[in-house]
């Protein structure tokens, strides 16, 4: 047993231990996936990242709300009719790929809203996100998770034209065209129609999913005015809730978002929200990012969260 797994063991029988003294912390869980398959095997084939089929997915909310959880919209923490005494969940998908409209129906028969962050200029020109294709290619050749991992940490500071030529000479020129609609981006059309479901609310996810910690305030600006602008003229109105590509938000990031009047900031900070949230925190909500393969979520690859282990634990082994 190396370090690292004796503090996992350490970690999971103080959650364990925990929860069975003093029960489960009230507030707001919020959660982030990505894409959905229909199956295990184009999951693991196409969009290997974070394993996440339909029935997964129906079986988290079931599970959920079976531990007494209420699954809420951001409109409902803005709004303030949250309570203290009571677990709350919130449901996120990033980037906007095509694949989300599969959960439609989940999400009607449980009557469970969910945020869906676009990425606009993805798309528009319906090209894979870097770190997506870093993955899969890597994945496809064997090479281990905390490797490909390493891989995507180093080209974070690359700007990203860059980084796609490198994922060309690494790959073939056809490494950023998706596949199918496993891993395609909604089209503007259907983005329309998707945001008139009345389960389904939109944010910004930035234009071109930089890494905003690593530009200067104007391009920030403009990444996040260039979305907003987008999604306006497609959905009828400016989203309200942004999603920081990668997580990444300093404070020059936070303050230019506020500018622009959102409501809510969300990044990747695997923690859950205290309730009430308080000013900083909108800004700057907390997400945890589960993490499932072969039909089961994944708990040692959950990074200090130990609450989140703990209810994974109980209610998805
Ligand atoms: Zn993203």
């Amino acid at each position: 047993m190396n370090s690292k797994s004796i503090l996992n063991s350490i970690d999971s029988a103080a959650a364990n231990l925990y929860v069975d003294l003093f029960g489960e912390h009230n507030g707001l869980s919020t959660f982030l996936f990505h894409g959905v398959s229909h199956n295990e095997k184009l999951t693991e084939s196409i969009f290997p990242q974070e394993g996440l089929t339909i029935s997964l997915f129906e079986k988290f909310i079931d599970s959920f709300l079976n531990l007494g959880y209420e699954f809420i919209g951001p409109a409902d923490i803005i709004d303030g009719i949250i309570k203290h005494d009571v677990k709350y969940g919130m449901l996120t998908f990033d980037d906007g790929y095509f694949n989300n409209t599969w959960i439609q129906e989940v999400l009607h028969k449980y009557r469970t809203p969910a945020v869906f962050f676009v990425t606009t200029g993805l798309m528009m020109e319906n090209e894979k996100i870097w770190s997506d294709v870093i993955h899969f290619e890597r994945k496809k050749r064997n090479s281990p998770d905390d490797e490909i991992h390493k891989e995507i940490v180093s080209l974070n500071p690359v700007p990203v034209a860059k980084i796609k030529d490198y994922i060309t000479k690494e790959f073939g020129s056809k490494a950023l065209q998706p596949h199918g609609d496993e891993d395609r981006f909604l089209t503007p059309a259907e983005l329309k129609e998707f945001a008139l479901d009345p389960f389904v609310i939109i944010g910004n996810h930035t234009h071109s999913h930089e890494v905003l910690g690593n530009l200067p305030a104007e391009k920030t600006k403009a990444e996040i005015e260039t979305s907003q602008s987008i999604l306006t003229e497609i959905i009828g109105k400016a989203p309200d809730f942004i999603s920081y590509p990668y997580g990444s938000h300093s404070r020059q990031v936070v303050d230019t978002a506020k500018e622009f009047g959102f409501k809510l900031g969300i990044t990747t900070i695997q923690k859950k929200n205290s309730l009430p949230l308080g000013n900083k925190y909108n800004m700057e909500l907390r997400r945890f990012n589960p993490i499932a393969s072969n039909g089961k979520f994944k708990i040692d690859k959950l990074r200090s969260s130990f609450q989140l282990k703990t209810m994974l634990k109980e209610i998805l082994q």
